[in-house]
């Protein structure tokens, strides 16, 4: 583990948050978002110079019209445009059928000129659809949400190198390494076994060889387990639950948690806070994401960079 000076040599960003002084280094999501989604604007450059304009393409599917989906999407689609993908977005009506969202996926499957397709969760219809039927409906090489249980099986064998990677994860271990802290051989603790989040994250660790122990609600001990990890991902959903006292002194933080909570001083009544307590946690972590702008910028560019490499895997399959 490095030395205090060294952390904040390193990424040059010790920072505070509230009333409390931070000691931990912020990851910022933000700026590593940014280097993420400007190389892979160079990459669309480079496909598309080198094959007579050849670009991603990039199919969100949605169902209904929840806010909190649209808002995912216009951001999804302005990334995407940044970048150079070509991004469409199909909106099926609020009283589609499994059957007419199974139908749209298997077009979409079927046409070439797409390379990824995401389905945006949750579905909102006034009829009943199976949401594992329906990641699974999406060919696992257009896959690039990662949720299919093609590519979950293959990450859980450690096979990453032909999977598609869930996002949320990808982007925690992008944070991870822009610490420059080696994960091989530390103890990593997961909070949280989803399968957009603490699971795949459990894989990816141990595939990047860490030892890791994951933990859920039915978990009896974990602030203990807590404390012996060098590296620590949180993705329970639970508003500022893991506790400063709690993290081992200069461990890695990774809050993926998104919680409003109630907040009287903002003209929205609320603000956004992670799974971690920030605040007590800075104190004693060596590296910590804040939220906002820690891991959800990450999310969006690692469903980027998962479409980009969609596209070179079809253009090394054609060239063929
Ligand atoms: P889920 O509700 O699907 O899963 C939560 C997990 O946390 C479950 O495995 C649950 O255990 C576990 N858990 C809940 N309470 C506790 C507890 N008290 N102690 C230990 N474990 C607990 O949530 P998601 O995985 O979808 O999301 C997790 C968080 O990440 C949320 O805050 C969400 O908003 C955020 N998120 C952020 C994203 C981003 O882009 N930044 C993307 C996706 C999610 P059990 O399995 O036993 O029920």
């Amino acid at each position: 583990m490095l030395s205090w000076a060294a952390h904040s040599l390193r990424l040059g960003a010790t920072g505070c948050q509230g009333s409390w002084r931070s000691i931990a280094t912020i990851i910022s999501g933000n700026k590593t978002s940014k280097m993420v989604r400007e190389r892979l604007k160079k990459e669309v450059e480079k496909m598309a110079s080198q094959f007579s304009g050849f670009r991603p393409s990039l199919v969100v599917l949605q169902a209904g019209d929840r806010d909190d989906s649209n808002l995912y999407i216009s951001t999804k689609l302005r990334a995407a445009a940044e970048i150079g993908i070509e991004a469409k977005h199909i909106r099926l009506p609020n009283t589609t059928t499994q059957e007419e969202v199974l139908q749209s996926i298997m077009s979409v499957n079927e046409n070439p000129s797409v390379h990824g397709l995401i389905v945006q969760l949750p579905l909102d219809s006034v009829n009943h659809i199976d949401t594992d039927l329906v990641t699974n409906a999406v060919s696992p090489q257009k896959d690039v949400d990662g949720l299919s249980c093609i590519n979950a099986g293959k990450l859980s064998r450690g096979d990453l190198s032909s999977c598609f990677i869930p996002c949320t994860p990808s982007g925690c271990m992008e944070l991870i390494r822009q610490t420059g802290v080696s994960v091989v051989g530390k103890h990593a603790v997961v909070i949280g076994r989803s399968k957009i989040v603490g699971a795949p994250m459990h894989d990816l660790l141990l595939w990047n060889h860490a030892t890791v122990t994951t933990c859920h609600s039915k978990t009896p001990d974990l602030p203990e387990q807590v404390g012996r990890a060098d590296i620590l991902v949180v993705g329970a959903g639970r508003a500022e639950m893991v506790r400063g006292e709690w993290v081992k002194e200069g461990a890695v933080v990774i809050d993926c948690g998104i919680n409003h909570v109630p907040d009287e001083t903002k003209a929205s009544g609320k603000r956004v806070v992670g799974d971690v307590h920030y605040a007590s946690a800075s104190q004693r972590a060596g590296y910590i994401t804040p939220v906002p702008g820690g891991v959800g910028p990450m999310t969006v560019a690692m469903l980027m960079e998962n479409t980009v490499q969609s596209a070179q895997r079809f253009l090394l399959k054609s060239r063929r």
